[in-house]
């Protein structure tokens, strides 16, 4: 059987996305939502399946970061800092990570409302030209990818 990684975008674990799923107390496991087994962050299934590439997700982040950061509950703290600049480290993706969220933070306020909302509902831009372009083409890639794995 083939495998399918995703990377832990608060992390950046990498793993099988079996190892995602999230039980549910009355059985089975949810459709929804994922939990990285390193960091136990709880995501959307179409934040954790996206494509992105590491500019996506350093915007991803930084820009949940400036929506999100409330006084009692910081998405800031969600972020596992230590795992993923270790990781980033490790991968050889340090600079140009770190070039993207310097460049993301410069240009912030230059960001549409649209632009950010579609950011935050787990898209990268990519994604949206895949969404506009070849729309069927990505609705069948998500239902490949949910019979897969139903079957597990
Ligand atoms: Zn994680």
């Amino acid at each position: 059987m083939s495998e399918f990684k995703v990377v832990c975008p608060f992390c950046l674990y990498v793993d099988n996305i079996i190892r995602f799923r999230m039980k549910l107390k009355r059985g089975g496991y949810s459709r929804k939502r994922y939990q990285c087994p390193d960091c136990n962050q709880v995501m959307r299934k179409k934040t954790l399946t996206r494509e992105a590439t590491l500019h996506d997700l350093a915007e991803w982040l930084y820009v949940c970061i400036r929506m999100f950061n409330k006084p009692n509950e910081k998405f800031y703290d969600r972020i596992s800092w230590e795992k993923l600049s270790d990781r980033l480290k490790k991968r050889g993706w340090a600079n140009d990570f770190w070039e993207s969220w310097k460049t993301i933070k410069e240009n912030f306020e230059l960001y549409s409302k649209e632009e950010i909302n579609f950011i935050l509902d787990g898209y990268s831009r990519k994604k949206i030209d895949l969404l506009l372009g070849t729309e069927k083409q990505y609705y069948d890639e998500q239902r490949r990818l949910s019979e897969w794995i139903s079957k597990k």
